[in-house]
């Protein structure tokens, strides 16, 4: 048992580190860093709060430990890094979860009905904004989950009027708040019930209200909202340190919202009201002149080795192939070459935010060649062979030029100002926003059909022999 004083240095302590954490994970370099950070933040903040004074039932906290810490380790274990965004999401559910759980537990414990006046007032509305935020954080991350898994249609479920219907529920929500801070003892159970119920429902119809392409925005603001419902419960549960760090999560989370909303030109505020503005479009129809021609491995190694520059934009398609470690092998032989090679990276490439920095870092590929979208622009038609493995949205002329597409007026890679063009995919098939993509019938793209991987492995041994 330790004392409040000890405590709270330790949460003083905990919350410093969490900042670091932070930190770190602002570049690749001090990631890893800000992840030990992070790891020895939050066991201080376990071990100080469990063995804070008042706490009891020690066998329960000792065996959900073990239980979840079991599962955890099995979970992330066995997690593929194309479903890392599923993971999230779902882990942010629970975040939700946990606040609405500790609102109810809050409303009930014998101690809330023991407070009067304005503290008791005070203490009611805590506990209803908690539980509100926490209920949209729930069931909103569980539709991102089933969404970014393929189990819900990515596409936007919008109807006429829905603003007015998520108005006049935020209203009826506002007056069972009145109702519940007025009711006595635990009568108020019945409206917390019904704000639940009011809130999920939003959380539902926000999150599928957006479209494909905008799903970056919904994780990185899921993950804003997990931060806030943290914030609440450390209200309900007087924590200093969950307040500090929920609203360390929920501004952070709220920031990247903002980048990413920028870097896809799309407004804040039409995101965070789901899909606001967004009317139902045909996907993509503007006609595609032009016709595909496919190349072979041996023609595009043959290329290679007349190329001086060549950019390689990874997406989605090289998480799933994990190709990343053979096109490390073959960025080295081509750099032993003495060529010019640069990985251009879209800010919403695969399923995850920096997800494919991730996977390149992972395969040791040196961070000083791994550059921005807006770094590369410019300079690509100076570029010989632009090589797009497993991408397709990130590099769709249509985002350009289609005003009929879901994804226009997002910024993409123009791959197609380059001298050549090799899409590398294993068919024709649309990426995540389901549109066909342009770029595929230009005269300058050759499509390399295969797994990214498989052509790689063939690309280096005709680059080798
Ligand atoms: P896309 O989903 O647009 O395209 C990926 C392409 O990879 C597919 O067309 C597929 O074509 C190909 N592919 C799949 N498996 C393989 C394989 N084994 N080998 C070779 N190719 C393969 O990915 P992008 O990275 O271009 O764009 C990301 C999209 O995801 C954007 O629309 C973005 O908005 C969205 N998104 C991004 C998130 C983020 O945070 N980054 C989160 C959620 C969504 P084929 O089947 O023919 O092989």
């Amino acid at each position: 048992m330790i004392s409040v004083q000890i405590q709270t240095a330790a949460y003083l302590f905990a919350g410093i580190l969490f900042i670091l954490s932070l930190g770190g994970l602002s570049s690749q370099e001090s990631a890893k860093r800000g992840v030990l950070y992070g790891m020895a933040g939050m066991l201080i903040a376990i071990l100080s709060t469990v063995l804070g004074e008042g706490v009891q039932g020690y066998t329960y906290i000792i065996v959900a430990i073990v239980i979840a810490s079991f599962i955890g380790i099995i979970v992330a274990r066995k997690v593929e890094m194309t479903s890392m965004p599923q993971l999230v999401a779902i882990l942010h559910s629970f975040v939700g979860l946990a606040a609405v759980l500790v609102g109810f537990g809050s409303y009930l414990d014998p101690h809330t009905q023991t407070l009067v006046g304005t503290e008791h007032t005070i203490h009611l509305v805590e506990v209803f904004i908690g539980v509100f935020i926490g209920a949209i954080t729930f069931t909103g991350s569980i539709i991102a989950w089933g969404k970014l898994d393929g189990k819900i249609r990515s596409k936007p479920l919008v109807y006429p009027g829905r603003h007015v219907v998520n108005i006049i529920l935020v209203i009826i929500a506002v007056v069972l708040g009145v109702l519940f801070t007025q009711a006595t003892g635990t009568e108020g159970m019945i409206y917390l019930y019904g704000m639940t119920a009011i809130a999920s429902y939003i959380g539902i119809m926000l999150v599928m209200a957006i479209g494909g392409a905008d799903m970056p925005v919904v994780v990185s603001m899921l993950n804003s909202y997990s931060g806030w419902a943290a914030a609440a419960a450390g209200f309900m549960l007087g924590n200093d340190l969950l307040i500090v760090t929920g609203a360390l999560v929920g501004s952070s989370g709220a920031i990247l919202s903002i980048i990413m909303c920028e870097a896809m030109n799309r407004s804040f505020l039409s995101v965070i009201f789901g899909g606001f503005g967004a009317t139902p479009i045909a996907a993509g129809d503007e006609d595609i002149e032009g016709e595909v021609t496919a190349t072979t491995h041996e023609e595009l190694a043959e290329l290679l080795e007349e190329a001086n520059s060549i950019v390689i934009v990874p997406g989605y398609g090289m998480a799933v192939a994990k190709a990343q470690y053979p096109i490390h092998d073959m960025v080295k032989t081509l750099q032993d070459q003495g060529k010019k090679v640069v990985f251009a990276i879209h800010p919403v490439a695969g399923r995850l935010p920096g997800h494919m920095n991730v996977l390149l870092a992972e395969a040791n590929v040196s961070y000083d060649i791994v550059l921005e979208m807006d770094e590369v622009n410019d300079d690509l038609p100076n570029v010989d062979v632009v090589m797009v493995i497993g991408a397709n949205d990130i590099v769709n002329p249509g985002a350009e030029t289609d005003k009929s597409s879901p994804i226009y007026g997002m910024p993409v890679i123009q791959v197609w100002n380059a001298r050549q063009v090799i899409v590398m995919k294993r068919s024709m098939a649309t990426g995540y926003a389901g549109v066909q993509n342009p770029l595929f019938f230009k005269d300058n793209t050759d499509m390399l059909y295969g797994d990214a991987k498989d052509s790689i492995d063939k690309i280096n041994m005709a680059l080798k022999s």
